[in-house]
């Protein structure tokens, strides 16, 4: 009998351990995607995402046409659909890829049940991950709270698996049953369209994550200890997106980048830093796992009773990115043209709204959800809740980045603001970060008239650090 494959965020073939199993004894095979918005818990995807999601289904449906495998398109609860879709299908098998949140479990074992009473096996695997939840754990068996701690308890595990092939063989059933037309989904924006930034940055699909994998290894891992740091430098692997739909597997990732090293294209130094980050994102995960609320409540609960400032005008100026410090704002600037934000920047702009505005690091992580085309369920509240000092071995609270000195580090002469701030372009170097400090004939010379065509700083750095660790004295005396 058939198997379905139940697609989610693995929308790709090769590495993939739940359409490997189906493929298994030559089976014809269904594939299902359901757009679930109506199990419970389930969070509703940003606007970036969707975009996302549109296009890499299309990539997806078009890499199955090459097998005569339809891409079948269900809206819905998926325990409803997915059982629905087995039964039209006449499937005894439904193999998927777990993901990491709790309602997304919660889905997985309604949906698991509801075939069972249907007499269809459910089966699920770790597709997503290198090792899956609760198998990184201290000596004692809880999750390691730091980085490196949970970096240590990984190594000493069974190395990963090596990435598999698209399985041979891959046969469509005869008779598939019709889905939805995509388009009726409407994850696209009609008007205004506010995705062209993000349909010039981005190509979608397991095709274009592996060619994103094979430009880095070529020209952008080597030096990638050194300058990923550097905004404006194309020194970072852009593979967010891809992890994050699954349409590479970070196996296949890690596998490269080791090959990579270990053929002395690249030196170990620049494998290892970005081995780390592909740790980072296992760690997000697993603390997901072990935390489910982790978007909503502060990991560290002291912060509960920070003096937060609800401030809808500020929040504003800081998503347009008009809070007159230049780095914060061509990095949110960059996040609403393509979708996505150096992570340097990521930190920054993360520190500026949690601790110079003081407003909730919630409304920073809403915001990257909604214009994230990686926006993840375990990488963006994890990595909000390291940047406001809250969550697990956060960056501590006291620690407050400078953006005019983290701009002339990282942006010395200022390409990544030009590219981003256009109105400051013209402005030398030295002024670049810091256009306040400029004098009268400079401004007028680069065309920039503070308070009209670029604003002037929303708050003072040396008021907001201190009013920030006033604030955290606060928390910290429990007064
Ligand atoms: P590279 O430097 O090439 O790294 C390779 C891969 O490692 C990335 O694709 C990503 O999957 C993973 N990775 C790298 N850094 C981190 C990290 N700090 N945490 C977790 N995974 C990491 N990443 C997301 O994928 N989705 C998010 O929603 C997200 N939100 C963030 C919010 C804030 C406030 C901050 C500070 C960081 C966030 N990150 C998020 C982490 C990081 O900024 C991005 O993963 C990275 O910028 C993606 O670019 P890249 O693929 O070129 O990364």
């Amino acid at each position: 009998r058939p198997a379905l494959v139940w697609f989610r965020s693995d929308l790709r073939l090769a590495d993939n351990p739940a359409l490997i199993a189906a493929a298994r004894e030559g089976r014809q095979i269904g594939a299902l995607f359901v757009w679930d918005e109506d199990s419970p818990g389930i969070r509703p995807l940003g606007g970036a995402a969707r975009w996302w999601l549109a296009h890499s289904l299309r990539a997806l449906a078009a890499d199955l046409g090459r097998f005569d495998i339809p891409l079948i398109l269900r809206r819905g609860p998926a325990a409803k659909i997915v059982t629905e879709v087995a039964e039209e299908t006449g499937s005894d098998l439904v193999a998927f890829n777990a993901r990491s949140g709790a309602a997304e479990a919660e889905v997985d074992r309604t949906v698991a049940s509801a075939l069972e009473q249907a007499g269809c096996t459910a089966r699920r695997f770790n597709g997503a991950l290198l090792h899956a939840p609760g198998t990184v754990h201290t000596a004692a068996g809880g999750l390691p709270r730091t980085f490196s701690a949970f970096r240590r308890a990984a190594q000493k595990l069974e190395p990963p698996r090596q990435p598999k092939p698209i399985p041979a063989g891959l046969l469509g059933i005869d008779t598939p049953p019709k889905g939805d037309l995509l388009e009726t989904w409407g994850l696209e924006p009609v008007a205004p369209d506010w995705a062209s930034g993000i349909r010039a940055a981005w190509q979608c699909g397991e095709a274009a994550a592996q060619a994103r994998l094979a430009a880095f290894l070529d020209d952008g891992l080597n030096g990638y200890a050194e300058g990923r740091d550097s905004p404006a430098a194309a020194r970072v692997s852009r593979l967010s997106p891809h992890l994050r739909w699954g349409e590479i597997s970070p196996h296949q990732v890690l596998a490269s980048a080791r090959h990579a090293a270990q053929t002395g294209s690249v030196s170990h130094a620049d494998a290892d830093k970005f081995e780390a980050e592909l740790y980072w994102r296992e760690f997000a995960h697993h603390v997901l796992a072990a935390e489910p609320d982790l978007a909503q409540r502060n990991l560290q609960t002291a912060f509960d009773a920070f003096p937060w400032r609800e401030c809808i005008g500020e929040l504003k100026v800081w998503r347009a990115g008009r809070t007159g410090y230049p780095l914060v704002d061509a990095g949110m600037r960059e996040l609403w043209q393509t979708g996505w934000m150096h992570n340097r920047v990521r930190m920054v702009v993360g520190s500026f709204l949690a601790k110079h505005l003081l407003i909730p690091w919630q409304e920073g992580e809403s915001w990257f959800w909604d214009t994230l085309v990686d926006a993840d369920p375990a990488s963006n509240p994890c990595s909000w809740q390291w940047v406001a000092g809250t969550g697990v071995d956060a960056a501590p609270y006291f620690r407050i980045f400078n953006p005019v000195l983290q701009g002339e580090k990282f942006d010395p002469d200022g390409t990544y603001v030009r590219a981003f701030v256009p109105e400051l372009a013209k402005l030398p170097a030295p002024f670049i970060h810091r256009p306040w400090t400029a004098d009268a004939a400079t401004l007028a010379r680069a065309g920039v008239r503070l308070g009209i065509t670029y604003p002037k700083p929303i708050i003072a750095h040396d008021a907001a650090r201190d009013r920030a660790l006033r604030a955290f004295a606060h928390i910290k005396s429990g007064a």
